[in-house]
């Protein structure tokens, strides 16, 4: 079946909001040594774009595996993927693609403290209306709909779009 996407957030649109997003992050945290992990998979390209406004000489990356959805049907949040480095003694800012019950934010942060680093905040790209308001820093506030593109998936697709958007279809 054909499904079209309506483009909520253009490419544009998210290049200057994550510029911004990184200016606000590098001001924050200030020249302090910072670890991004990045939640896979719905966050890589978001996480490629946003590491490049980030100082380079104090910010490491990594990434975790978790996973919370089938479709569209909420499970449990489980562990997919080992973390990929040590945070053990640093600042980590999880940076994730969208907060929506904001379980896998809390699961992630829980993980990460127990795993020994010093701070454990969060990034998402989008947080829908009714989240709960768990992020530090947000990208953009959208409706409560089931978006895909720049990451977002649907059953493992549309994830190279290179916008946001909201796909029509009453199947989905
Ligand atoms: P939460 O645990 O906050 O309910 O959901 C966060 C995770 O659910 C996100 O990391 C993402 O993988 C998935 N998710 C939530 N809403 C959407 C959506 O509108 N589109 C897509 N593609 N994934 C979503
Ligand atoms: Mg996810």
């Amino acid at each position: 079946m054909l499904e079209t996407i309506s483009c909520l957030i253009s490419p544009s649109m998210i290049h200057d909001r994550v510029k911004s997003l990184g200016q606000e992050i590098s001001d924050y945290y200030n020249q302090d040594e910072l670890t991004i992990i990045s939640v896979l998979s719905g966050s890589v390209l978001f996480v490629a774009d946003l590491i490049r406004e980030l100082p380079q000489e104090s910010t490491q990356i990594g990434f975790i595996g978790v996973s919370s959805y089938f479709g569209k049907t909420r499970k449990k949040v489980r562990l997919t993927n080992n973390l990929s480095i040590d945070v053990r003694d640093r600042h980590v800012l999880v940076v994730d693609d969208i907060l929506d019950s904001g379980k896998t934010l809390e699961y992630v942060q829980d993980y990460i403290r127990q795993s020994g680093a010093t701070s454990a905040r969060s990034c998402v790209l989008l947080k829908k209306t009714g989240a709960p308001s768990t992020a530090d820093f947000v990208g953009f506030d959208i409706d409560d709909k089931f978006v895909v593109g720049y990451g977002l998936d649907y059953n493992g697709y549309y994830r190279n779009c290179p916008y946001i958007g909201v796909l029509e279809n009453d199947s989905v």
